[in-house]
């Protein structure tokens, strides 16, 4: 049992890890809990939008993670068909609406390591590794978890409040009873690694983020810095057809996609696969008394814009904020928390849910006039200052910041 004087959170991914930060620097302890024994290294999140180094430069995580990534001015839709590039929005235009117009490739462990190495050194943090949450109870003072430790006892901790940042299949929204509507794309996603490198002109010329469409086999194509910093890229590809999940993970059908998609003369030196089935779903309320949900326990969606691990980090920060206020005495709890499920539950619907299942539709789509017109659009947006301006604070996330901050 830990001493009761403090604030809980279950999981220790990106969200759960900079919530814990931001807590603890502001003087607040803080208890994290993750099923984990060490952070989990697989290809997930590799963006790190212009709104979301905002947010994160006053922790000190934007100097620390901007070396350790790739700074991507632009990103790019292209055309399989027509072998071109339809749109190139470059972030330079918003240059005065962020201190980085640039979105940085920076996996996913990187941002929790930073996060925890901050977090590490302040004495208000503790982390608990190999601890799983199980189910909890709350009362007008605080929340009792009830917490499986590495030895496979349970036991009671309690705090002031939980955070739930446990992920899609969040412990804490079972706990809570919150339903979770949305559904789930029929296509798996296979997501391959390799060294060979599109950006170089001879090879394609690619965007670091590039996004291509095609009416049977979109795809996308993102490079990170990799843990040596010589660059690896992932090419994300959905399987579509009824191939089991190990045909369709295996080394030959990568290559065959790769080879239709990406046409060179040798095979690629493939180093990772992995396959993903994906959500779009948004949890029916992001608190219920002293317990809010945050991240992937909150809302999932496909990887196309790359928001998911970004939403959730902003649903993070602005729930610790809340929370400080609420400590010190500044803020009437349960009116703050109100507050963060208004700010934060309807804007991932209005931006993160609706920009990712455009992004996919863009891709995907069949129909040869739709398709024509979809991509004329994208490609009249990045050609016109004042439609390119609103559609890149879309994509970076800064307008559903500022429409979530401006929510009474
Ligand atoms: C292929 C792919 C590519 C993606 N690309 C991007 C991208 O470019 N940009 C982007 O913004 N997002 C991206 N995402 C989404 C991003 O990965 C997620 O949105 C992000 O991981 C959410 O972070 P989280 O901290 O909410 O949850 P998670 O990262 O899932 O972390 C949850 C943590 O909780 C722990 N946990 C779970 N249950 C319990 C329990 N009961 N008790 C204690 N601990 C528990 C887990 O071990 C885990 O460490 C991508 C996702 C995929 C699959």
């Amino acid at each position: 049992m830990t001493d009761d004087n403090r604030i809980l959170i279950a999981g220790a991914g990106p969200v759960g890890m900079i919530s814990g930060c931001y807590l603890a620097r502001h003087g607040i302890p803080v208890t994290v809990f993750d099923t984990l024994e060490a952070t989990a290294s697989d290809h997930r999140a590799s963006t790190v939008h212009p709104s979301t180094l905002d947010m994160l430069a006053p922790l000190g995580m934007a100097d620390r993670l901007i070396p350790m990534g790739l700074i991507s001015p632009v990103f790019q839709f292209r055309d399989r068909v027509s072998g071109g590039i339809v749109a190139e929005f470059d972030y330079g235009l918003i240059g005065d609406e962020t201190d980085h117009p640039f979105a940085l490739q920076v996996e996913q462990h990187k941002v929790i390591n930073v996060a925890h190495d901050l977090a590490s050194a302040l004495p208000d943090f503790t982390l608990l590794r190999g601890h799983t949450l199980t189910g909890l109870t709350q009362d007008a003072d605080g929340v009792t978890v009830t917490v499986r430790g590495p030895d496979g006892a349970e036991a009671p901790h309690r705090g002031r409040f939980l955070m739930g940042c446990d992920g899609g299949r969040s412990e804490t929204r079972k706990a809570l009873g919150i339903d979770f509507p949305g559904f789930t794309w029929p296509e798996r996603f296979i997501i391959s690694t390799t060294e060979y490198d599109f950006g170089e002109a001879a090879k394609g010329g690619y965007a670091y983020r590039s996004y291509v469409a095609h009416p049977d086999q979109w795809c996308a194509l993102i490079k990170v810095a990799g843990d040596d910093m010589r660059g690896l890229w992932r090419v994300l590809l959905p399987a579509t057809g009824e191939e089991p999940d190990e045909v369709v993970q295996g080394e030959g059908w990568v290559q065959e996609k790769l080879r239709d998609c990406l046409p060179q003369g040798a095979p690629y030196d493939i180093q990772h696969r992995n396959l993903y089935h994906v959500h779009q779903r948004v949890a029916e309320s992001f608190r219920t008394g002293r317990v809010l949900l945050a991240g992937d326990s909150a809302h999932v969606n496909n990887p196309l814009g790359g928001m998911g691990m970004n939403g959730g980090i902003h649903d993070g920060m602005n729930a610790a904020e809340k929370l400080v206020r609420i400590w010190r005495g500044e803020a009437d709890p349960d009116a703050e928390l109100a507050r963060y499920d208004r700010q934060r539950r309807p804007m991932a619907t209005k931006f993160v849910q609706a920009q990712s299942i455009r992004n996919k539709e863009i891709l995907q789509e069949k129909d040869g006039p739709a398709r024509r017109a979809k991509l004329d659009e994208l490609a009249a947006t990045a050609e016109d200052p004042a439609r390119c301006r609103p559609y890149l604070l879309n994509a970076s996330l800064i307008s559903m910041v500022r429409e979530a901050d401006a929510t009474a």
